[in-house]
């Protein structure tokens, strides 16, 4: 497929995670933040994964060396015009993602799909940012990314065949599941999971439950394996935020409103693991 060099935009939870599987494919990787703090950040959270994997034997020493020698950084766009394929994996905004967007198309090659982890904003609205929407595309991970096998590719209305196929085949060489979603706010993962998780907030909000209470109900009872508070903080509070709000804002439908006791955590900046304390404590 024409691929050596990944790039990956944002070094956050999603990117690093992007970042490491890309490595691990044998792909160089090119992985860029805003700051060297969180580019470091970002590859410390990389070695730390791989060290876990050298100690449960499921990679050797040499293995994890040239995992981290193929992973460069930056904190320059510009150097992105050395990749074949990006993946944007920056904070929920759509402002954000706009203007890295039209960045991109400037600096990329026109052959170079330019593709999005977004959780919820639609794709079309991002791809209509650049001169190349049908090489725009949804790529959206699952969190923790090296252990969860599914993506989520999401195709835009002005998204090429081409452009789905070689996607598509890319999360095959990084051992994903691939399903496809057409191109509607919170596509298929975050327009069914975000509903459950806000009306676990309002359960609280309302005090039908304390959260180890909510959180328990669903694992035992409905076996998932997190109950939905602790997954709202593994995700990040503010990102739920914003999923929700996409949803309420894309279909004007009073079901998809977050719920206010949602708002009151974000605005004191409870924003889950990331700040050490959302609806549970992580200090
Ligand atoms: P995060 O806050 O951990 O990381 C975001 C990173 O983007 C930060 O390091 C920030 O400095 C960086 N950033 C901000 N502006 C930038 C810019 N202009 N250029 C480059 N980097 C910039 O967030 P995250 O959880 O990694 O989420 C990233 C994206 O992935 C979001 O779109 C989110 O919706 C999506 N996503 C998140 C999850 C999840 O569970 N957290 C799951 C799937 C998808």
């Amino acid at each position: 497929m024409g691929i050596r060099k990944f790039g990956v935009i944002g070094s956050g939870q999603m990117g690093n995670g992007i970042a490491q599987v890309a490595a691990a494919s044998g792909l160089d990787v090119l992985m860029s933040d805003i700051s060297d703090e969180f580019t470091a950040r970002g590859l410390a959270n990389i070695e730390k994964n791989l060290n876990r994997s050298v100690g449960k034997g499921k990679i050797s020493e040499e293995e994890k060396g040239a995992i981290l020698g193929r992973i460069s950084t930056t904190t320059q766009l510009g150097e992105m015009e050395s990749a074949d394929f990006v993946v944007e994996a920056a904070v929920e905004r759509e402002d954000l993602k706009f203007k890295i967007f039209q960045d991109l198309d400037s600096i990329c090659p026109d052959h170079v799909i330019l593709s999005t982890n977004t959780s919820s904003i639609p794709i079309g609205r991002i791809a209509s940012q650049t001169k190349r929407p049908e090489k725009v595309i949804g790529m959206h991970f699952m969190n923790p990314v090296p252990v969860m096998k599914l993506v989520e590719v999401i195709r835009g209305l002005a998204t090429s065949k081409e452009t789905f196929d070689i996607t598509w085949e890319l999360c095959g060489k990084f051992g994903k599941t691939p399903a496809e979603s057409n191109d509607f706010p919170g596509f298929i993962a975050n327009r069914i999971l975000l509903p459950m998780i806000n009306e676990a907030v309002f359960c609280l909000y309302q005090n039908v439950g304390k959260p180890e209470d909510i959180d328990t109900v669903m694992r035992l009872g409905m076996n998932h394996p997190m109950g939905p508070l602790a997954l709202a903080d593994l995700i990040g509070l503010d990102t739920c935020l914003a999923i929700m709000e996409t949803l309420y804002d894309g279909f004007k439908d009073s079901k998809y409103r977050p719920c206010p006791l949602l708002r009151k955590y974000v605005e004191a900046g409870w924003l889950g693991r990331k700040t050490g304390k959302g609806f549970y404590d992580y200090s």
